[in-house]
């Protein structure tokens, strides 16, 4: 399935609703972090190995959590007319010049870091 027939889905799924008239840009905002939270709720005051176990048992329930953020993030995307997948290949484009690879591989330092350490 290509990413602009998952958007026509989910726009077809709201419109079919009438719930566009509910559906602004900062409801879809809320929702997208609300759902967001729901991902996290699987995580939280867990040990790495918990979370392992959570992930093994309850994948299913977790993608529908990571299901609901992709829905609320693509429908926010189409309300504010972005192009999801150029902006992702734009961002990518500038995340490879915040993070070159001689400098970021096997790092967990942010960016602005990187001259700091030049520096020092
Ligand atoms: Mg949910």
């Amino acid at each position: 399935m290509t990413f602009d027939a998952i958007r026509a889905q989910i726009v077809a799924f709201r419109d079919a609703r009438d719930w566009d008239q509910f559906h602004q840009p900062k409801e879809l905002a809320m929702a997208l972090s609300i759902e967001a939270s729901e991902l996290l709720e699987h995580f939280l005051w867990k040990s790495t190995a918990e979370v392992e176990q959570r992930i093994a048992t309850r994948r299913e329930d977790i993608a529908d959590e990571l299901a609901d953020v992709a829905v609320y993030l693509i429908e926010l995307a189409d309300k504010v007319g972005v192009d999801l997948p150029t902006a992702i290949q734009r961002k990518m484009a500038k995340n490879a010049l915040k993070y070159p690879v001689e400098k970021a591989k096997g790092s967990n330092k942010k960016y602005s870091e990187f001259t700091e350490e030049g520096a020092s």
